[in-house]
């Protein structure tokens, strides 16, 4: 096991996973630098959903999957098209985002699952999916919680939407993470002949998760029987879970009820991030084109100089050239893409109001952090003062950097329960690893912002002898002028 976990520190397969936005914009690049409006659409898309995943563990998640048709081997075949990739291959591409055996063997159920999707969408039916987490006949915890397969029950539901010929066009793709649902919860259920389904499915075995999974193909209903989609399957789970486990029976109560309050507001957050998001990996595929960072990274950067941990500020300063201009490769822009998914999960955990991640925070930063979210959109709104926008910007990351935020985990409890384990093995969860990493100094910790003497970078700096410079090798004017949202070197 140790081996595996030594593969999850994997500088690459980090990368990977954080510049997968970035790399589907760089697929359909020109020379422009721009990308079809199609292709940010769909990414803003996958980045809504990632939102919800980082900082809205409640909120059910929908995006709407083209259907296309397709001559394959002399037949007609139909498939379910997103980012330019089949349903089939997307799940098969999944495979790159592990490293472990167990992991796989769940790919090897989830590209089937597809394809039978692909082939079975039709109006009136809904087909359920249910991943369970790993069970530990599947792994050990840590390794499930290495894949990030560890704490959430995954319930995916497909429907078919239709043109007014009646002819399929799209799926519907609803997907819900939820947590504490003991695995033998589900195996009572698929057992009982009287649950949803109205009969006892077939389990292979009741210990590993993957029995469940291969389920998929006997699990359609009517859609009537899914109202909510896959809260509904939630609800259904819930008696098994109550004749199992008391505590879990209150822990999921809560969670259902949760599923069902805000979610219109959760999707407004999670379209709203999801933009916000896809801007920034342009930025970050811009600049992986051109090898320079785009002004947008630039100001990133320099608006929070003054809280980048110690290696973080080692690769931005090896990638740092004059006039506060910074190369960009795959190594640096990992470390942004890392940094932004912080900030955007912190930011919207405090403004969905995700306790558990948020409990350390006080009221009034919660206030002000609410107040700098919403006056942005506005001024996105009334008309594009950039120096504006990145100033309120360069205030929110300075408050959130000052708060203990636990965004990235989906269910209340996971980040405490996961640092003693995790610690055992030399990982430690509040810092994060990997593609979790946290790429700025903790709140907690004594290291202070300094300055040093030495030379301003930016060569219209007023003070550009010897002087005293902060961390980015910028003089407190010319960070100044970047923290009030101008540009010094213009
Ligand atoms: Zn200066």
């Amino acid at each position: 096991m140790s081996e595996s976990l030594e593969t999850y520190r994997n500088p690459e397969l980090a990368e990977r996973r954080l510049l997968t936005e970035p790399d589907h914009f760089l697929d359909y690049m020109d020379d422009q630098l721009n990308v079809p409006e199609w292709v940010f659409r769909d990414v803003a898309q996958n980045r809504s959903t990632a939102s919800c995943e980082i900082a809205m563990p409640d909120a059910v998640t929908t995006t709407l999957h083209e259907v296309e048709y397709r001559m394959e081997e002399g037949r007609r075949r139909r498939v379910i098209v997103w980012m330019g990739y089949t349903a089939t291959q997307m799940a098969e591409g999944g495979r790159l985002f592990h490293f472990s055996a167990p992991a796989f063997d769940r790919v090897d159920i989830e590209v089937p699952a597809a394809g039978f999707v692909e082939e079975n969408l039709r109006p009136g039916v809904a087909q359920p999916f249910v991943s369970p987490a790993m069970t530990r006949a599947d792994a050990s915890l840590a390794l499930a919680r290495a894949e990030h397969l560890g704490d959430d029950d995954s319930l995916q539901v497909s429907t078919a939407v239709t043109n007014r010929h009646g002819e399929v066009t799209h799926r519907k793709f609803q997907s819900l993470l939820v947590c504490g649902i003991p695995f033998p919860a589900w195996v009572a259920m698929f057992k009982d002949p009287g649950n949803i389904f109205g009969r006892s499915l077939p389990l292979r075995d009741e210990i590993h998760a993957t029995s469940v999974m291969e389920l998929f193909a006997q699990m359609e209903l009517p859609v009537e029987m899914l109202p909510e989609g896959p809260i509904s399957l939630v609800a259904a789970v819930l008696p098994y879970v109550q004749r199992i486990d008391q505590k879990a029976y209150e822990s999921v109560s809560e969670q259902l009820v949760r599923f069902r309050t805000r979610q219109e507001f959760y999707a407004k957050e999670a379209e709203r991030a999801g933009v916000e998001w896809a801007q920034f990996d342009l930025e970050l595929a811009r600049s992986l084109r051109t090898g320079v960072a785009t002004d947008a990274l630039r100001f990133f950067i320099l608006q929070n100089g003054h809280d980048w941990s110690e290696e973080s500020l080692r690769i931005l300063n090896a990638h740092e050239l004059d006039d506060a201009v910074y190369t960009v490769d795959r190594e640096l822009a990992a470390l942004l893409a890392r940094a932004k998914q912080k900030l955007l999960g912190d930011k919207l955990c405090v403004v969905t109001d995700n306790e558990a991640a948020i409990e350390g925070v006080d009221q009034d930063v919660r206030d002000q952090i609410k107040i700098n979210h919403n006056s942005i959109a506005q001024i996105y709104n009334e008309g594009y003062d950039l120096g504006r926008i990145r100033q309120l910007e360069a205030q929110q990351y300075a408050l959130l950097h000052q708060q203990v935020i636990r965004s990235g985990g989906g269910c209340s409890g996971n980040v405490k329960t996961a640092f003693n384990e995790l610690q055992r093995h030399g990982l430690n969860e509040l810092g994060g690893v990997g593609e979790n990493d946290n790429p700025f100094k903790s709140a907690e910790s004594s290291a202070k912002w300094t300055w040093k003497p030495g030379n301003c970078r930016v060569k219209k700096c007023p003070s550009p002898k010897p002087t005293e410079v902060g961390p980015c090798s910028v003089c407190r004017h010319c960070q100044r002028e970047f923290d009030a949202g101008r540009d010094p070197t213009k």
